[in-house]
């Protein structure tokens, strides 16, 4: 299965505007083309989701998610950032972990299991892609997912 991941993002980014209008969302996209990942676009949704509902549930006093979509010849790469509560460098070694939650008491009321994270790193590792991040504390958080690109469609064929 191939996935127009442009196409998807675009639709997540709008689905995620309409959803939370107390939100400012921006969308850099420097993808030329159309890129092929062969990645399940359910999959490729779920991830996207996953990250963008973390944005928005630890983003408490800056409401500003800002996307963004870039390619190399061998990888597309999409990132998360908000400008929220962050993840210490301890934290951020144990997030990808199945049921890691960092502050147990204060995330007990956002909702979640601590599933989100593990499930997005298994899925994008499935697919032969990474997914890292990059945070500091009181400062947000960048999550970023890069896959292995297929082939390339130009824009005007
Ligand atoms: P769920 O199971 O519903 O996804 P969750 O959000 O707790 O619940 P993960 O998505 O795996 O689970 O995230 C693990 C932990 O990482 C969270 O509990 C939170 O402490 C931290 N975290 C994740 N994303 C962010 C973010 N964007 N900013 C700050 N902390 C984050």
């Amino acid at each position: 299965e191939t996935t127009d991941v442009v196409k998807l993002f675009t639709q997540v980014f709008n689905d995620f505007k309409m959803i939370h209008p107390d939100f400012t969302f921006n969308l850099d996209n420097d993808i030329e083309g159309n890129p092929i990942v062969q990645i399940y676009r359910n999959h490729l949704e779920q991830v996207l989701i996953i990250l963008l509902d973390n944005a928005v549930k630890y983003s408490v006093d800056r409401k500003e998610i800002h996307l963004s979509a870039s390619s190399t010849s061998q990888a597309v790469e999409f990132a998360v950032q908000d400008f929220g509560e962050g993840i210490s460098e301890e934290s951020a070694k144990q997030v990808f972990n199945r049921f890691y939650r960092v502050d147990k008491a204060r995330s007990r009321d956002k909702g979640g299991n601590g599933l989100g994270l593990s499930i997005a790193q298994r899925l994008i590792e499935e697919y032969g892609g990474t997914i890292s991040l990059e945070s500091s504390v009181g400062h947000g958080s960048i999550f970023r997912i890069q896959l292995p690109i297929m082939k390339h469609v130009k824009k005007d064929q």
